[in-house]
């Protein structure tokens, strides 16, 4: 599926549309660019849930966020500043996760580890000005 988007509000629409179809253990796996909008979109599935989304955003020092309070919890890592593979392993977030939806930026850092086989998949490439171009694919549950 393959939607454009022209405003940070409409990206967070289009991830409330992917938050309803998710249940306990669904893995989303974000692509894009700095200032893409992943943090906008995990922002969207945060309100898809039912969370309290004002806080949702890139998790500077710590790797991981977890939001409770809405149908599923939400754990939303960024692995930005990570660059040992190591490193994200032993954050063991497969055992951390898998009582809910778990959103993750800059999945290109974990996709030679080839453990999401079954996770959704969330492009998102720039257009001109606010346009983004955003593509989910693959299966929305485990
Ligand atoms: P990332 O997490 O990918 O680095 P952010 O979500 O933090 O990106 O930031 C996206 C930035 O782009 C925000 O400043 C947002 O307001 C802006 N923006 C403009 N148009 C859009 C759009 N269509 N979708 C998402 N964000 C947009
Ligand atoms: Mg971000």
């Amino acid at each position: 599926m393959t939607v454009t988007t022209n405003s940070e509000a409409e990206t967070e629409e289009a991830a409330i549309d992917l938050a309803a179809t998710l249940s306990p253990g669904a893995v989303v796996l974000l692509y894009g660019d700095l200032g893409a909008g992943k943090t906008a979109f995990t922002r969207g599935l945060a309100l898809g849930l039912g969370v309290d989304a004002a806080d949702v955003s890139s998790p500077t020092f710590t790797i991981m966020q977890e939001y409770r309070g809405g149908r599923v919890p939400l754990y939303h890592v960024d692995l930005y500043r990570l660059n040992d593979p190591r490193e994200i392993e032993d954050l063991g977030l497969d055992e951390i996760a898998a009582d809910g939806v778990l959103a993750i930026e800059w999945a290109e850092k974990i996709d030679g580890a080839g453990r999401y086989g079954r996770a959704t998949r969330v492009r998102i490439t720039h257009g001109e000005g606010d346009a983004r171009t955003i593509t989910v694919s693959g299966l929305t549950n485990p």
